[in-house]
């Protein structure tokens, strides 16, 4: 709802400023995809097990709306093939049949980048950066960066099993749902926030010690650059985030003034192989999406990136037939001033309170004697001054009170 959208919009617009400046394209992936697209992200997680909202469409075929949009950026590179490196951002709506609750939703946005092509540990930099730069540019002072290496696949699988055989031998100490949780992926028991399990998962053994020379050499190297430009990070050994196919770097974004449940306002990570299981060439890629919606929640929290007021410049009050206000605010949008009117005849009073509700910067006024003169009142409704002076002057004398405005000229 109004004025929240046009945060929600501002937002957005930031975002794309942010990384557009760093050479990212916009891309429009679909709001659903053939399911397969999706249950290539991997059957270990809750998102494609549980949470996709899916059909059968009136052509037999299997559909299900976005839970993210990493997949259909893959699959979108896997089909057309541009030229690498990719860097893409996008924003948009995603889907997941969730547990909803304060700050989680079946309907929730993201906004994100995905790059595609490139293993040079300084594009993770580049990446890690980006999100971190733009958390600073909205005003959020409480945000955290979370960083580990999950390794190559090869050390995964080998820690995957170490962690296995560990939670094997204290699955009396864990919780039920750490039980079932196991049973799927040991990784995701590391994620359980239930006390019960903490002791285990506190003496688990972690990644570090499994990690190639080569992972951990790009490691190092992601660490190395991000605090050579002065990006703060936190190593975090237990941080596996939710999808299967994040390699090497991965990394969340979390936010102290949140409640800790649900704190987390972006992450993401490198994922080797997935444009490969989508049919396209071995295509190394890194990515993160931020949750709108959650990051908001934590702008509110710090009183930070506030709901700007209306931006109108001036609002017409034309009281004796309205054509006049038709002829002006049609000249004054296209002078560039961000106009609106009142309608259906309303009395002068009724018109003012429009004019004060929508914020407006000025009235401008039409009654019977401007109406026969030509004129207009220009009223300053923050300070009450006003002034008559012809209507053919409006646009010079606006740009006086509120400022010149670039003409929005209809293209020829
Ligand atoms: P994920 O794709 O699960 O890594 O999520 C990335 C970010 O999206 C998270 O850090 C949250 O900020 C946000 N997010 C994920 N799921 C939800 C949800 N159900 N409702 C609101 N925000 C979400």
């Amino acid at each position: 709802m109004p004025p929240e959208a046009r945060r929600w919009r501002r937002f957005t617009s930031v975002f794309a400023d942010s990384v557009e400046a760093a050479g990212y394209e916009c891309i429009i992936p679909p709001m659903f995809e053939e399911i397969g697209v999706f249950q290539r992200l991997g059957d270990a997680t809750d998102v494609v097990t549980k949470e996709m909202y899916d059909f059968v469409d009136k052509g037999d075929r299997h559909i299900a709306l976005r839970p993210e949009h990493t997949a259909s950026v893959c699959r979108a590179f896997a089909e057309h093939r541009p030229v690498v490196p990719w860097k893409v951002w996008y924003s948009g709506s995603n889907f997941r049949y969730e547990k909803a609750q304060a700050g989680r939703y079946r309907q929730f946005d993201q906004v994100g980048v995905e790059v595609l092509g490139v293993d040079d540990a300084l594009l993770d930099v580049e990446v890690i950066a980006l999100g971190w730069e733009f958390f600073q540019r909205i005003g959020l002072r409480k945000v955290t960066l979370l960083l580990n290496s999950l390794g190559d696949s090869g050390d995964r699988e080998r820690y995957v099993s170490a962690l296995r055989a560990y939670f094997e031998q204290h699955r009396d100490s864990l919780s039920d749902e750490a039980k079932l949780t196991l049973e799927r992926n040991p990784l995701r028991v590391l994620d359980s926030k239930r006390e019960s399990d903490r002791s285990v998962i506190d003496g688990a053994p972690t990644i570090a010690s499994f990690l190639s020379d080569d992972a951990t050499a790009h490691f190092g190297q992601v660490c190395a650059g991000l605090t050579a430009i002065g990006v703060p990070f936190v190593v975090n050994e237990r941080l596996v985030r939710g999808l299967d196919y994040y390699r090497r770097t991965t990394f969340e974004y979390v936010s102290e003034a949140l409640s800790s449940a649900q704190n987390a306002v972006g992450g993401g990570g490198r994922y080797d192989g997935l444009v490969e299981d989508l049919g396209g060439p071995a295509t190394p890629g890194i990515g993160f999406a931020l949750g709108v919606d959650r990051t908001l929640l934590a702008c509110d929290a710090e009183e930070v990136f506030s709901e700007s007021t209306g931006l109108i410049d001036a609002f017409i009050i034309d009281v004796v037939d309205g054509q006049t206000a038709l002829s002006l605010s049609t000249s004054l949008r296209l002078a560039g001033f961000v106009v609106d009117r009142g309608f259906d005849g309303r009395s002068m009073k009724s018109q003012m309170k429009a004019a004060d509700r929508a914020g407006a910067r000025c009235a401008v006024i039409i009654g019977a004697d401007e109406h026969e003169a030509g004129t207009c009142t220009v009223r300053n409704l923050a300070t009450s001054e006003q002034i008559t002076i012809q209507q053919s002057e409006l646009a010079t004398h606006l740009a006086t009170v509120v400022g010149s405005r670039t003409p929005r000229r209809p293209s020829s």
